[in-house]
């Protein structure tokens, strides 16, 4: 199937109105299914971060929005929701066209997460500990206390091109809803949704409350990580970027949430259900061709159902159709540029290389109709040992390590034995044994018997180098926020103040 875009142009989104890049420059955006020119974008600078973070600035410090009532600011988070729902369609396209994923899964599992995801902060907001009140002291006399949450200022967000909507959600929504400004910076490969959805939400906030700068990582992000007028960073990518952030963060003491990278270990045990656990894992790994943080991408096989477990693996994955992402009926599309295409190839290069087994898959493909697109086939690797590259490094793309284990402690083991912690899974009957297995799993999300069931109401981030902090669920809106303590002293006799004594000794 082929679908002929319409190329579109989009400058930035500063203060509630479509801004040009200060440089008048632009960057291409393609379409990495077919290698089409699909937009051109406003190609950020130093200056024109500037420009945004005064906007969030003058919002936050001189606009009403951080001294709106929760229940107000709530009913503002259902109107974005609608909002959402509303242009669905048109954020789903134009997430497609630009980061390979398939519109099945955009259009309709990405736009529910994220029309849930702010009305699930609007329910957390009505009750929101803003303000609690602690005991009265016996001692130094009667005193009230107060601990209040207020927001943060102005926070910078730095997006990854592989479900940039869904990420930007995870920080705008809570941001917005503790009544912080933002500035985004979406990565250069898809910059189309993020740009939308902000002039969708600016409908219904004050100007400068959300505000879109895109550009190249080295300028317009480090730019605002070191912005002395922006208060905080919330960043996802790799590990190695998140590295830097928070290096470059330190430079002006700012607060850091890091969602970073991943080498997820999903475990299968003995008396697993394999009907549900073989699709499950494919479910885990070959999602967005691999290119989900929380792929599950080591998959740890008991000796004696290794081979079956193999050939039902091999069986599943030769039914995948790769194609158009645009059509309902592709499962798979393309990985988001011909670069991330080399460095897939040259990983699985490395396995050959390594020793370890191509059961399936392994090249690149010619998808009809796409000729230009970067897909790669989902590739099973077997007899894959923990210490091989295949096995230690993010790969982000659709290749599965197989590794064999004889002892399940062992297996632990080597699913712990990574620099990251961001997902892991289980497969069992024996919910008892799950429970004792996720004990073990080092990793911010245990799934058992399933993957991806990320809940908006849950956290999600990571252990190890997967990051610091964490995103959805109520303690999201705690990571918006700053404590303040106020003591209101009642004492009005200066006798009665024993502790100023402390200083007037001797009078
Ligand atoms: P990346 O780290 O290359 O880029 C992420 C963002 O950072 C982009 O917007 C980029 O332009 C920007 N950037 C790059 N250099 C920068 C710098 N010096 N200063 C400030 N900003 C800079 O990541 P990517 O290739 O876009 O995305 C893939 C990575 O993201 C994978 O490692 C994946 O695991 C990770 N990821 C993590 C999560 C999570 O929730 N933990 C979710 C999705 C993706």
């Amino acid at each position: 199937m082929t679908v002929k875009v319409e190329v579109q142009t989009f400058p930035h989104f500063i203060n509630g109105k479509w801004e040009p890049a200060s440089s008048q420059e632009t960057f291409d955006v393609c379409n990495p299914a077919t290698g089409e020119l699909v937009a051109k974008v406003a190609k950020g600078t130093v200056e024109d971060v500037n420009r945004a973070v005064a906007a969030a600035r003058e919002a936050f410090d001189q606009g009403d929005w951080k001294n709106m009532k929760p229940k107000d600011r709530a009913n503002v988070l259902n109107a974005i929701s609608y909002q959402i729902a509303e242009h669905g369609q048109e954020l789903a396209y134009l997430e497609s066209i630009s980061s390979g994923g398939t519109v099945r899964r955009i259009g309709g599992s990405d736009i529910l997460q994220m029309v849930d995801l702010f009305q699930t902060m609007a329910k957390f907001l009505v009750d929101y500990p803003f303000s609690e009140t602690l005991p009265v002291p016996p001692f130094p006399g009667p005193a009230q206390n107060f601990i209040w949450r207020e927001p943060i200022g102005v926070c910078a967000a730095i997006t990854p091109w592989n479900y940039p909507m869904v990420i930007g959600c995870w920080k705008i929504a809570p941001a917005l809803a503790m009544g912080n400004t933002v500035v985004i910076k979406p990565a250069s490969y898809t910059p189309l949704s993020t740009l939308k959805l902000a002039e969708i939400i600016s409908s219904v906030v004050p100007p400068g409350v959300i505000n879109v700068v895109a550009g190249p990582g080295a300028e317009v992000g480090e730019a605002l990580v070191t912005h002395p007028k922006v208060d905080k960073v919330a960043f996802t990518g790799s590990t190695e970027v998140g590295r830097k952030i928070m290096g470059l963060a330190a430079g002006t003491i700012k607060n850091t949430t890091l969602e970073l990278g991943g080498k997820s270990p999903n475990i299968i045990l003995e008396d697993a259900d394999l009907n549900i656990a073989l699709p499950g894992s494919l479910f885990g790994v070959f999602l967005h061709s691999g290119q989900f943080c929380e792929s599950g991408t080591r998959l740890f096989v008991p000796d004696k159902i290794y081979d079956e477990v193999v050939a039902g693996l091999v069986a599943l994955t030769s039914k995948l159709k790769l194609g158009n992402p645009l059509d309902p009926a592709t499962d798979m599309g393309p990985v988001i540029s011909k670069k991330q295409k080399e460095t897939i190839l040259s990983y699985i290069e490395a396995g050959v290389k390594e020793g370890a087994t191509l059961a399936c898959g392994g090249k690149e493909v010619m998808v009809p109709g796409c000729e230009e697109g970067n897909f790669i086939e989902p590739t099973i690797f077997t007899n894959v040992t923990n210490d091989m590259k295949i096995a230690q490094e993010e790969i982000f793309g659709p290749v599965l390590a197989v590794i064999r284990y004889s002892d399940l402690d062992e297996a632990i083991k080597m699913a712990n034995d990574t620099i990251y912690g961001l997902a892991a899974g289980v497969w069992t009957r024996d919910v008892n044994k799950a429970y004792e297995v996720a004990r073990k799993l080092q990793a911010g999300v245990v799934w058992i018997n399933d993957w991806h069931m990320l809940r908006n109401d849950a956290p999600f981030g990571g252990y190890k180098q997967s990051g610091i902090g964490r995103e959805m669920g109520k303690h999201s809106l705690d990571a918006y926020t700053q404590l303040k303590h106020v003591h209101t002293s009642m004492v009005t006799e200066l006798e009665r103040r024993p502790w100023y004594g402390m200083l007037f000794g001797q009078n």
